[in-house]
This record gives structure tokens, C-alpha cells and sequence, in this order.
């Protein structure tokens, strides 16, 4: 039996009483067996970053920045590796494994970039009021403290890099906490984070099990929370911690609509291919997978057998495979609740155009068409590789049903009109606007976060640093 992987605690290896067991819901396989922190090495961390917080706040720029620069090497270094294991703990395929591990070299290039030129500064003149003359204002953005970064399985280390990329280049402490079925990659982030010359104690992987988690949540010396996940999960933290700074990314039912005049052969072909393939990319598990396809009357009779042929030509199987775009899901409970989330549709009168198919943890990419408004899967998020389609009558209509949702985290718009694209910046009730593609793109120093019920705040590199930080002016008098 091979050694559990011990959690980073304080900067340095360590490993508990207990541990759990990470397994591929492809085939079962045992991946690694995980050291689990007590309650008391979880208090040591946490004091450690509480002890550290002025220390790591004034370290120098260059220091963090060239500290962020060697992890975004280190990846990209270490990539194929850091890759096959992202697939083997998540089930994803591992073209889109690659991928994400791409992102996080990214995500800490970014971030050295911005340690390098965040917090110049501001100056303010105070002398346009009589009892402002003589003083000025500068400001500095100070870190509120250790952040609580909890991080959830579907992205599991490029995500985990949004919490603790940005953290460190404000010179916040940061405390990590991966997905319990997607720790190893967070950890082996921690190897690469115990290579640089940051302060011991300034950074922590901890997976701490859930049932844990509420009392770590509620720690005063923990200031901000920036969680990814579910909205059940988020909303009640938030409940929990109304006084402190929480960022919560949760997730959405991402509308693609297609306008009237995305309608040639070349623009449906384009809108179908795009479609089918953010519909069901790793298993259709991320926040931001189409869900919902909203065609224009006038194309839908077009679109629909290319999306269904799109969809049906998505290459289903092994991650490990170079060629597969679906795997499995994270489990195989959240393929028996897709699964039932589809029968419910087909029983209550939704037509089942394409797949439906169960085998394992592996959903069929699937397609549903004149779905009842009431079902779950017209009002949740499936998280799963199945989309619906509907017809709208016009531009109007369209937009009012993607606004018709209580999530609100990014759409696509397939439209060739300025105007258009400007109409629908203005009307859609989410984050971000994507036109002539899916809402599945996401750059990562974009702003990045949900309206409505997909969340508060938002990452992107500059913007979840500006979250870890507050203003604090200086006015200087007698001048
Ligand atoms: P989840 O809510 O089950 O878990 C997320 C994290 O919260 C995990 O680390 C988990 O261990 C932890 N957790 C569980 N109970 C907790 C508690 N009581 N207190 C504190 N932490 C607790 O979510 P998941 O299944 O890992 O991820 C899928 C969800 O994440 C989907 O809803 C998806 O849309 C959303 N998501 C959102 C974004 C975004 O940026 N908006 C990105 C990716 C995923």
C-alpha cells in the first residue's frame, strides 16, 4: 500500500489520524488515499496565518510576484503529469484535463503581473472644499486578512488556483480547501507553492471534511470567504457569516439563444457544433455548460436535427482516451440524478431527441425538446450533459426567457448585430454576455461571477484581489 498524501499545513507537509480514498468513477479505481487534518493542526494553521498576516502583507511585490511566476512555471513544467491526474481523480477527459492545467499557468502568470503593478495608488485633491485646503488623500488597498478559499470538485485545480493565486499576489494568507473527491490536485499545488520563499504559514491545503467545515467557517480570524460550489452549500454559509466578506460563485443554467439572422448554413453548422460541444464538455459538469438553447422560430426547425446530430456525434468513453469529449460524471449518484432529472422531463411529456442513456457514472449526451416548464430540469441546474431547446418568437421573447431563471451566471448570443449585442448586454440578468458563442467562455483574468442566484462578487484575477482587499485612505494635513 502506498503512502497517504499528506495536506500542506503552514508551508509544510503533514498528515493526520485519518484519511479517505479518492477513486475514478471511470473505472473504480483506487486513485490515492488522502491524510486528513486533525482539529488541532487545522487550529495550527489557522493561527499561523492569523500570526502572519502583517508579515506576509508587507513582503515585498517582486517577492510574491517571482513566488507566483515560479508556480506558473512549475506548471507548465510538470503539465502532462498534473494533467493524467486531474482526469483519474475528476473523471474528466483529458483533453480538457490538459486544458485546465494550462488556465492555472495563467491564473499565476496574471497574478504576478498584477503583484508587479496593483496598489500604485491614488492621490486625491482635498482643496475643492475650504476645509480641505492644505491636506491631501492617498489610498492603499490593505488585505482584509487569511482567506478562506473552499474550492469545489468540477475544476479542481484551476479553481483552486482562483483562490490562491490571488491571495498571494495582495499578500493575503490563504487557507485551501479542495473538493473532497478532487483533493490530490490542490495538493500537488502545494508542492509547487512549498518550492518558493513565502512566508511559512502564509499558505495551508487543508482538506478538512464537511462536516468540519461550518466551525472553520465561522473562525473570526478568517475575514473573507471565496467559495466555489453548489448554492445550497454557499447560501448557507453566507447565512452563517452575514459580517464577513464572502464571495460565493455558484452555479446557473447557461442560455445559448440564436437570433434571427445567425442563419446561414455556416452560421447554424458553427452555432450547433458549439452547442453540442459546451453542452456535454466533462460530463456537462461545469457552472458554465449550455443547459438551455433558445432558437429563433424562424431557424428552429434548422438548428434542432444539427444540434442533435452534434450532439450525437460527441465521442463518449474512457477519459484517459485523447479522442474522448464526454466522460463520466464525478459519480455514479450524479449520473442517477441526471438520469431521473431526464425521466421526470420525458414522463411529464418532454421529447427525448437524443440520448437518456445510463451506464455507470457515463450519462449519453441528451437532448430534450418541449420540455414542461414545471420539471426540475426546466428550473434547476442539471450539471450534466443534457440540454434543452425551445423556440422563442422573436429577440424579445428570447431574452425574457433567458432571463427567466433564477440563475444568472453568463449567456451566449449567436447575432451579427452591434446592436443587438448591446440590446442583449443591456437586458440579460447575468454576469456575462458572450456574443456569436456559448456562455461557456471564460478568460481567466475576466471579471467573472453570477447575478441572481449564481452568487455574490468575482473572480477573475484583479477583480477576486480587489475582493481580498479594502481601501484605506490617508490624509495628509498641513501641506
Ligand atoms: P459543493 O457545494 O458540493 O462543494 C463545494 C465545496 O464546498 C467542496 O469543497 C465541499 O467540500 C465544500 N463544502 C461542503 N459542505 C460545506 C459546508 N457546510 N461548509 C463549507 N464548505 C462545504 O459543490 P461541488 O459539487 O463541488 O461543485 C459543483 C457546483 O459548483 C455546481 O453547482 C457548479 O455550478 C458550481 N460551480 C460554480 C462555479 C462558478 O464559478 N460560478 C464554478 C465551478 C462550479
Amino acid at each position: 500500500m502506498t503512502a497517504p498524501h499528506a495536506f500542506w499545513l503552514a508551508g509544510r507537509e503533514a498528515t493526520g489520524e485519518d484519511t479517505f480514498d479518492v477513486t475514478n468513477s471511470w473505472d473504480g479505481r483506487l486513485v490515492g488515499t488522502v491524510s486528513v487534518p486533525t482539529e488541532e493542526q487545522v487550529e495550527e494553521a489557522v493561527a499561523a496565518a492569523h500570526a502572519v498576516r502583517d508579515e506576509f502583507a508587507a513582503t515585498p511585490a517582486h517577492v510574491r510576484a517571482a513566488a507566483l511566476d515560479h508556480v506558473s512555471k512549475r506548471l507548465t513544467e510538470r503539465t502532462e503529469e498534473i494533467a493524467q491526474l486531474i482526469s483519474a481523480e475528476n473523471g474528466k477527459p483529458i483533453k480538457w484535463a490538459r486544458g485546465e492545467v494550462g488556465r492555472a499557468v495563467s491564473v499565476f502568470r496574471f497574478a504576478a503581473e498584477e503583484a508587479r503593478r496593483y496598489n500604485a495608488g491614488d492621490a486625491q485633491r482635498l482643496d475643492t472644499d475650504a476645509g480641505g485646503v492644505g491636506r491631501l488623500a492617498l489610498t492603499r488597498r490593505v488585505p482584509r486578512g487569511t482567506v478562506l478559499g473552499i474550492a469545489p470538485f468540477n475544476f479542481p485545480l484551476n479553481l483552486s488556483a482562483h483562490k490562491v493565486a490571488p491571495a498571494i499576489a495582495v499578500g493575503a494568507p490563504i487557507i485551501l480547501k479542495p473538493a473532497p473527491a478532487t483533493p490530490i490536485s490542490s495538493l500537488i499545488l502545494g508542492e509547487l507553492l512549498a518550492e518558493t520563499d513565502l512566508p511559512a504559514g502564509s499558505w495551508s491545503v487543508l482538506p478538512v471534511p464537511n462536516d468540519r467545515m461550518p466551525a472553520l467557517v465561522k473562525d473570526e480570524r478568517l475575514p473573507v470567504i471565496s467559495f466555489t460550489g453548489s448554492g445550497p452549500v454557499g447560501w448557507s454559509i453566507l447565512d452563517s457569516v452575514p459580517r464577513k466578506h464572502v464571495t460565493l460563485e455558484l452555479g446557473g443554467n447557461g442560455a445559448a439563444v440564436v437570433l434571427a439572422d445567425w442563419s446561414s448554413e455556416a452560421d447554424l453548422d458553427w452555432a450547433a457544433q458549439r452547442i453540442a460541444t459546451f453542452s456535454n464538455y466533462q460530463g456537462g459538469q461545469s457552472c458554465i455548460s449550455v443547459q438551455r438553447v433558445i432558437a429563433d422560430a424562424s431557424l428552429y426547425e434548422r438548428l434542432l436535427p444539427k444540434v442533435v446530430a452534434a450532439v450525437e456525434a460527441q465521442v463518449t468513453g474512457d477519459p484517459s482516451d485523447p479522442a474522448t469529449e464526454v466522460g463520466p460524471l464525478v459519480s455514479e449518484d450524479a449520473a442517477k440524478r441526471v438520469e431521473s432529472w431526464v425521466d421526470e422531463a420525458v414522463a411529464a411529456g418532454a421529447k427525448l431527441l437524443a440520448g437518456g442513456k445510463r451506464e455507470g457514472a457515463t450519462y449519453a449526451p441528451t437532448v430534450l425538446a418541449d420540455v414542461p416548464a414545471d420539471v426540475t430540469i426546466a428550473c434547476e441546474e442539471v450539471f450534466g450533459p443534457v440540454l434543452t431547446i425551445t423556440k422563442a418568437d422573436d429577440e424579445a421573447a428570447a431574452f425574457a426567457a433567458v432571463n427567466d431563471s433564477p440563475y444568472g451566471l453568463q449567456a451566449g448570443v449567436f447575432t451579427h448585430d452591434l446592436k443587438t449585442a448591446f440590446r442583449a448586454h443591456r437586458a440579460l440578468e447575468v454576469g456575462g454576455v458572450v456574443v456569436g458563442d456559448v456562455p461557456s467562455y471564460r478568460a481567466d483574468q475576466m471579471p467573472y461571477g453570477g447575478a441572481k442566484q449564481s452568487g455574490v462578487g468575482r473572480e477573475g484575477v484583479r477583480y477576486a484581489m480587489d475582493d481580498y482587499t479594502y481601501e484605506r485612505v490617508l490624509v495628509m494635513t498641513g501641506l
